[in-house]
């Protein structure tokens, strides 16, 4: 592989060091990754910078990742060859019901662009988390036990194959193409460059905060357990213990949740649009490196499990558990590419504190299904593949064989 870019073979605006903009650009938003320094950053305007690049690093070997919101934990939209940002092709538009949306767009574009309309996605809270990675790996949000995940309303995408061929997938084209693209994880089959979805109604929809201190730890987890993996769709309860208490959060009526008797509550009705940007930037880690280890559990822990659990939380240490159950169950998993449809919670140990993270991951793991979510990645599981993919993992082989039967996307954990 050559060490030097040939410009004259890539279009878009080329970034390379030496330059404010390069340094800009070449930053994702993990500041985990902050010390890659790719040969050049292509900001691709349009589908043609996208095949231009793609057939250049087919040529030369050199590696290329797309990236879009730069949000993966696992730093695979950044590499020392060519990082294709996609961020200015972050279009919004309707048409018949349907919105499409450009391969670079972060969520909050799309929320916005959406609202105009009365109109939202189930989806992430994070302002500029991207929606190709997010959709890519299956997308858990707050209208997700109602609607599904983002990749639920996916109806039809464009991309750019490895081998430069620019395809449409739908359920009618490609689409083997299409069904992989539905909760695989972003950057294995081609680039993303449009991406087409049904959206739900934005309604007035109430917000809750409830807090209690981290004593009352042990009691509301427990409930939790047993509360929210089965609530009405309408209701997503997320749960976060850290070193400052535990709080609930999230939309609908948490009424199970009152008897509890917190220590603050703050319940409001507003438009869908405010309550997502409300809960953008939750948290207690500030925007250094962090570990984010998770899994997926498909019955509650055991009571003995808890205390050690929380025991040990301080600065730089949270626990996040996400609601399951409702909508994400009642698609088949062969249906998408997204394995994890009958899983009740997932459980997020995250923190600066890296040791922290490791040894609490342990003290859960035993209890857990074994599945881990394709857009949280963990470069320390022992058998990757299996835990993203499960049942589908055979079917992924076959897609990504079928169309990069040579590896161009490729990372460390990639089908
Ligand atoms: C602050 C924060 C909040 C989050 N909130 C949520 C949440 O509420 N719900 C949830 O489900 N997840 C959430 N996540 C996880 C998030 O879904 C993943 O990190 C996701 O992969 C981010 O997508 P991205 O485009 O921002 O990242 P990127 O790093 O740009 O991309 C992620 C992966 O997809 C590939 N990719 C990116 N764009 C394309 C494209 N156009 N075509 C093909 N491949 C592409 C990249 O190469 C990489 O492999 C959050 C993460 C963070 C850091």
């Amino acid at each position: 592989m050559s060490a030097v870019i040939d410009v004259t073979r890539l279009t878009g605006a080329v970034l390379q060091p030496g330059t404010p903009e390069y340094e800009r650009a070449r930053l994702p938003a993990m500041a985990n990754f902050h010390h890659i320094r790719p040969l050049a950053v292509v900001r691709c305007s349009g589908v043609d910078d996208v095949v231009n690049a793609l057939a250049y690093a087919r040529e030369s070997g050199m590696h290329v990742v797309p990236r879009s919101g730069g949000h993966c934990f696992a730093g695979r939209s950044s590499t020392d060859g060519i990082v294709l940002d996609l961020t200015p092709m972050n279009d919004v538009s309707m048409h018949d019901g349907l919105v499409t949306v450009g391969g670079g767009a972060r969520l909050a574009e799309v929320y916005t662009g959406l609202d105009r309309h009365g109109l939202t996605l189930p989806a992430g809270c994070g302002a500029t988390v991207g929606i190709a990675g997010l959709t890519l790996g299956g997308g858990l949000g707050l209208l997700g036990r109602r609607y599904g995940l983002t990749a639920d309303r996916l109806r039809a995408a464009e991309v750019v194959l490895p081998d430069g061929e620019v395809v449409e997938c739908s359920a009618g084209r490609e689409p083997d193409l299409f069904w992989a693209l539905r909760g695989a994880g972003g950057g294995q089959f081609g680039v993303v460059t449009r991406l087409v979805f049904e959206p739900v109604p934005a309604e007035l929809t109430t917000r809750f905060a409830l807090t209690w201190p981290l004593g009352r730890a042990g009691d509301v987890l427990r409930a939790w357990q047993e509360i929210a993996p089965d609530a009405p769709d309408e209701l997503s309860a997320n749960l976060k213990i850290g070193a400052s208490g535990v709080v609930l959060f999230g939309a609908g009526q948490p009424d199970a949740f009152l008897d509890l008797a917190p220590r603050t509550g703050d319940i409001s009705s507003m438009p869908y649009y405010e309550l997502k940007q409300s809960f953008d930037d939750l948290g207690d880690l500030g925007a250094g490196p962090v570990l984010s280890r998770s899994e997926f559990f498909g019955r509650p822990l055991p009571d003995a499990v808890l205390p050690a659990l929380l025991s040990d939380l301080g600065p730089g240490r949270e626990l996040n558990f996400t609601p399951m159950g409702g909508a994400y169950a009642r698609t088949p998993v062969p249906a998408t590419a997204f394995a994890h449809r009958g899983e009740r919670f997932m459980i997020e140990h995250v923190g600066t504190d890296t040791a922290w993270v490791h040894a609490s991951w342990e003290r859960a793991h035993d209890h857990a299904s074994g599945r881990v979510y394709p857009n949280f990645p963990d470069p320390h599981l022992t058998d990757p593949l299996t835990a993203y993919h499960g049942e589908n993992l055979a079917r992924l082989r076959s897609v990504k064989q079928r169309y990069d039967p040579g590896g161009l996307l490729r990372f460390p954990q990639s089908l």
